[in-house]
Order: C-alpha cells, then structure tokens, then sequence
C-alpha cells in the first residue's frame, strides 16, 4: 500500500520519491539510471529530486533524459546552490536548470542551505520565479530548527512548502524537534539519504534479524527495505531514496508494502538510540 503526502497548497504525491545525486556521473551507468528512473514512474512514483550542484548538472541532464515526454507525470523537484541565490543569480541558475532538464517549469524549487545571501531576498526571487511560471512552488534544504525559525520572521517565510533534511536510522536527532517543528509550520518534511547512502547501515545486525521476519511481493525483505519502510512510517514525510538500478528501485517500491510491528520498532530503538536531546541538524 502505498501513502500519500499532501501539501499545504493541496497538491498531493506519493509519500515514496526517486533522489539522483550522483547519476550522470558514469557514462557506463546511464541507460540503467534512465531505466531505474523510468521504472519508478511506471509503478506510480512522482517526485524526481535533484539538484544543479549534483556533478555540475549531469543529474539534471539524466533526469531530463528521464522524464522526456512524460513530464506531466513527474513532480520535479530542483535545487539552487547557496552561492547563487541572490536575486539575479537565482534567475540564472532556475534558467539554467530548466534548460538541463528540458523542461519550461519545476514543481519545486529549494535553496540547498542557508548561505550568506539574505533569505528575503532568496524568497523574493523565488517568488518572482512563481509568478513567472518558471516555478510552482519553493521550499529549503538542510534547515535547522533555528533556520525553520527565521522564516516565520521574513518576508514571503510562510511560502515555505518543504524542508528536505538527512533524515535515517542512523541520523534520528531530528525526531527530538525538526520534525515538529515542519509540521507546526504545514511544512512536509523530504527525507534524504534514508537508507544511508547504501553503506554500512545495510549490514547491521538487528536490520537483517527484523527484515528476515518481513515479506514482500519480491520474496523475503532485505536490510534496504526495512530502513526505508522506517523511515515513510512518519507521517508529513517524503523519503527520496537513490537507486540507479532497476532492481533497487523495484525493492523500493515494494518496501512500501512493510507495515514494522510495535516490537520491531522497539528492536530498532534499541539499536539505533532515538535523540533524548537537542542536537544539530547533520548534513550530508
Ligand atoms: P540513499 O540513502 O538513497 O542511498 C543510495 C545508495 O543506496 C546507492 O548506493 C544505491 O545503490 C543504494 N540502494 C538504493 N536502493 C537500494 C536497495 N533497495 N537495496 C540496497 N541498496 C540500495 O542516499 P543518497 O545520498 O543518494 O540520498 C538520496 C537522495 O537524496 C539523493 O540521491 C539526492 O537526490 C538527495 N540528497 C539531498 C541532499 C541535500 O543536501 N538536500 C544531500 C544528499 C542527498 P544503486 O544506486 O546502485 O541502486
């Protein structure tokens, strides 16, 4: 079964999105990313994220490749880089991103992380960008419960439609405060890195016990769906795992079938502390 996230605005997507931070990078990969992506889209995904930092916009590219002729299907979602989100540098680079990704608007478009342009000024381009048509909507990346603050104090804040974050079993500091703190503000929080970028989280221990005791219409769970069934239990939350093959995606869209028990969930509380303090928001 599959979850719903509804934004503010009322637009609603799959609670489960596609990240493609690093595709593009290997031209021996391509058709296979082009493939993953499409295979995601097939089976009812909607949300793209990437950004124009990733490999200098080859990510923007694949996707663009992706989503050719199917671009009312996708909510895309772009990110500026903090060093050009003055006035005129976020006009350049939404041009810029558009053209990589072939298409004459985004659904989405976040500041990656606060940098040292006034965040008025970074609203009120991307504001511009809205009534130009050349956005949807806008929202940030990598905003602390401090920088989730300022916008209440600037102008065009309450704008705000997202707050994408690090968010997994090995990053779970912002369950202490961030995550309400989005929710207060009707601001749906976007999970990266939910499944640990593929490295050791895998190989815990007390993930593969609970995933040997889950099925899905694939066959027997793995370490990967666990994490990422974890992680889209929150509600308010879009999880944006990267799968440049089509075998992960397929897994990934089948974790979604995963309901964790009370006592799995206690089996990873154990092994993975919930935060009993506030601590900084962690960034990849
Ligand atoms: P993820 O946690 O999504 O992990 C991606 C890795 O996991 C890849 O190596 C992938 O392999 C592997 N993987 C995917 N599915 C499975 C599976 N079912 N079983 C086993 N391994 C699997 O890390 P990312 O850092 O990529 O985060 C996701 C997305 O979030 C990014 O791609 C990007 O779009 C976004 N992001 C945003 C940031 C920000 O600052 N706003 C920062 C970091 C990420 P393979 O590719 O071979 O399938």
């Amino acid at each position: 079964m599959s979850c719903t996230v509804k934004f503010r605005n009322g637009v609603a997507v799959p609670a489960l999105g596609m990240g493609t931070w690093n595709m593009g990078d290997n031209a021996a990969s391509r058709s296979e990313e082009l493939e993953s992506l499409r295979a995601g889209i097939e089976l009812g995904l909607r949300v793209i994220d990437t950004a124009e930092m990733y490999g200098n916009g080859r990510s923007e590219h694949v996707v663009g490749e992706a989503i050719s002729g199917i671009r009312d299907k996708v909510f895309l979602v772009t990110k500026v880089l903090p060093s050009n989100a003055s006035r005129k540098g976020v006009l350049q680079a939404c041009r810029n991103s558009l053209a990589r990704l072939k298409t004459d608007y985004v659904d989405l478009y976040l500041l990656h992380w606060c940098g040292s342009v006034p965040l008025a000024e970074t609203f009120e381009a991307f504001e511009h960008l809205r009534e130009d048509g050349l956005i949807r909507n806008w929202g940030v990346s990598n905003f602390d419960v401090e920088d989730m603050k300022e916008l209440d104090s600037t102008p065009g804040g309450d704008q705000c439609l997202v707050n994408q974050i690090l968010y997994s079993l090995e990053h779970r500091g912002v369950e202490f405060d961030l995550l309400g703190e989005d929710r207060k503000r009707d601001v749906v929080t976007m999970a990266y890195s939910p499944i640990g970028q593929g490295g050791g989280l895998l190989r815990n221990e007390a993930l593969a016990a609970i995933a040997r005791r889950h099925k899905t219409s694939l066959g027997g769970a793995t370490p990967a769906q666990i994490a990422l069934a974890w992680v889209l239990r929150q509600p308010n939350l879009i999880a944006i795992p990267k799968a440049s093959s089509v075998r992960h995606l397929r897994e990934n869209v089948a974790a979604q079938e995963i309901r964790l028990s009370d006592e799995d969930l206690a089996r990873l509380d154990h092994a993975f502390a919930p935060p009993t303090r506030a601590v900084p928001l962690e960034m990849i």
